[in-house]
């Protein structure tokens, strides 16, 4: 698919808590012009909005447990609703994690493809503890480069700080989430033939490459 393509494109993003996957997420999002949705970021929004999600959410995201589906559903189901959606596809980031909610979400809408995006599990560890995110734009970058810049945003200025849910505790929560219910659910569309694992490891450009190489194969034409 050229970069001017009409046609929506409909991608779940797999990949383990630091792989790198919103960062990819929102790239390719860019280049095939679709709705880039991850729902821990519109979840983080409501937490600081105060929404009644929002409060809902807050103490289970920051100890690193996953939401009910019941509660993911209504979240995703009215996003999936926009009509950017529809002119556009979706790039879902971080949905599904369950195999409930994998179900919920083929109900809803077809995908064309899900992508798991490989990095180690020693890899993600370093990364997380590591991660810094800017409190402003949101974008991502690291404790090294953050103390290198006075802990301001390369990009907008904003205040360099670590996810709550970025402490080690959490983090091996996370992690153990993902063993137990998200990689059941990568299975489950490895059975319905729509997953391709891509390696997650390298320079980011690269791994949009072989990203964009694998949608390609799949979705072009
Ligand atoms: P993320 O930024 O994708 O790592 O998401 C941050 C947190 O939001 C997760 O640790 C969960 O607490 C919650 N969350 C995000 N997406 C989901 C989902 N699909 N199912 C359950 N919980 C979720």
């Amino acid at each position: 698919m050229s970069e001017d393509a009409h046609r929506p494109i409909r991608l779940v993003m797999f990949g383990r808590q630091g792989a790198g996957k919103g960062t990819q997420s929102a790239t390719l999002a860019e280049r095939y012009a679709a709705p880039h949705i991850s729902t821990g970021d519109m979840l983080r929004e409501a937490v600081a909005a105060g929404t009644p999600v929002g409060i809902e959410a807050k103490s289970w995201m920051e100890s690193g447990r996953l939401l009910s589906d019941d509660l993911m559903l209504r979240v995703v189901d009215e996003r999936l609703a926009s009509a950017d959606v529809e002119k556009g596809g979706f790039i879902l980031d971080g949905f599904p994690r369950t195999i409930p909610q994998a179900e919920a979400l083929l109900e809803i809408a077809p995908v064309d493809l899900a992508i798991d995006l490989e990095v180690p599990e020693d890899v993600v560890l370093e990364r997380l503890s590591a991660r810094r995110v800017c409190s402003s734009c949101g974008n991502v970058t690291n404790a090294e480069l953050a103390e290198a810049s006075g802990g301001r945003c390369a990009l907008c200025g904003g205040e360099l700080e670590q996810r709550r849910d970025d402490t080690p505790e959490a983090i091996s929560e996370r992690l153990a989430a993902y063993n137990d219910q998200t990689v059941p659910t990568i299975r489950w569309f490895e059975q319905k033939g729509l997953l391709v694992t891509v390696d997650g490891l390298g320079p980011p450009a690269e791994v949009t490459a072989r990203l964009v190489a694998a949608i390609e194969a799949v979705v072009a034409g």
